[in-house]
């Protein structure tokens, strides 16, 4: 990316040696995030000043490793965790790893995983068990660094626990794996989006029921979710409450069905302002809360759900050649893509 807005241009780059802490990694995949699209085209700014090579969702295999590395990670496997925070201030010993101001974000800070080889901290990398790469190929296990590991993390914070609802909202690349999380956490799932075609998906992906809020106003929506929520057995109090399209109106749709003693978790990022009653949230008793990518430490825990065949990421991935980015994004721009895009 140069940073005037124009498509991605193919770069050579001189060969990086890794410094210390750091390893150099051969990358099977990079998945194009929702994020990557407000860098190129919305103007969100980079923290390091393009040109720069995008791409957050990592995975790939150690082939070099700078001084104190630990040597078993050469030549392992791995998935790259979208943040890397440092392990040393206040706020990462606090357990906010998420939320460090040291980390470092591939495609972000520095350069990204729309390349061959990439180099980065390699703290918190994440090696990939040998019984996770008998159900997938390594390419696709690079949207656990983002896609899977951000809902994964939302949920987990917000307590969803068996039997209560979960209200999915936005069903796409990010959302659908929201529904399996939340349905594998034994959760009642309501799906809602625009697209019948990503509602099917959702139900395959264990959404227990789903709702088209194409022309529906929010009066409707409201009442309809109700009655789904009445007909799977869940009570009209304390729903969880995951908005994933990153859009103005999943985010309107979401803060409409807040109700008494409701969670709002905020997954899906947008540069749009909704107007809404913030009085509600103390009016129900509510919480709103959002989680800046997820927590390193989460990505064992969740990649061990992948082994045991409780999530699974191959049927909502599909590959395609690094050389074909720039239509990929703009197939991913126009909403184009039913998948997610990883980039090989
Ligand atoms: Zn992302
Ligand atoms: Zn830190």
């Amino acid at each position: 990316m140069d940073g005037s807005g124009a498509a991605l241009v193919r770069r050579t780059l001189p060969v990086v040696e890794p410094k210390a802490g750091e390893v150099l990694v051969e990358v099977a995949g990079c998945g194009l995030c929702h994020t990557d699209l407000s860098f190129l085209y919305q103007g969100v700014r980079t923290r390091q000043a393009p040109p720069l090579v995008l791409g957050h969702e990592i995975s790939g295999v150690v082939t070099a490793i700078g001084a104190g590395v630990d040597a078993a990670l050469f030549n392992t496997p791995v998935v790259i965790p979208a943040v890397l925070p440092c392990g040393e201030c206040d706020l990462c010993r606090a357990g906010r790893r998420s939320i460090c101001r040291s980390q470092v974000m591939p495609g972000n800070d520095r350069h990204g995983g729309f390349a061959s080889h990439v180099v980065l901290p390699a703290r918190y990398f994440c090696p990939v068990p040998a019984e996770v790469l008998r159900t997938h190929e390594l390419w696709e296990l690079s949207v656990v660094a983002d896609a899977v590991s951000t809902p994964f993390t939302a949920i987990k914070r917000s307590g969803l626990a068996t039997g209560e609802l979960a209200v999915c909202i936005g069903v796409g690349g990010i959302g659908v794996y929201g529904v399996q999380v939340a349905a594998a956490a034994g959760a009642r799932v309501i799906a809602l989006d625009i697209s019948d075609t990503k509602l099917e998906q959702a139900s395959t992906a264990g959404a227990h029921t789903t709702l088209n809020l194409k022309g529906l106003d929010i009066k409707d929506v409201r009442k309809q979710v109700r009655g789904l929520a009445e007909k799977l057995g869940a009570g009209p109090h304390c729903w969880k409450i995951f908005e994933m399209s990153g859009t103005k109106a999943g985010q309107e749709t979401a803060y409409a069905l807040l109700g008494f003693g409701a969670t709002l978790a905020v997954v899906g990022f947008t540069m749009d302002k909704v107007e809404i009653c913030l009085s509600n949230l103390m009016a129900y008793d509510a919480v709103a809360q959002g989680n800046w990518g997820a927590d390193p430490l989460d990505y064992p825990d969740l990649l061990q759900w992948i082994g045991a065949g409780r999530l699974t990421v191959r049927p909502y991935v599909e590959r395609h050649a690094l050389s074909e980015i720039n239509q990929v994004f703009d197939d991913a721009h126009h909403g184009r893509l039913l998948k997610r895009a990883v980039m090989v």
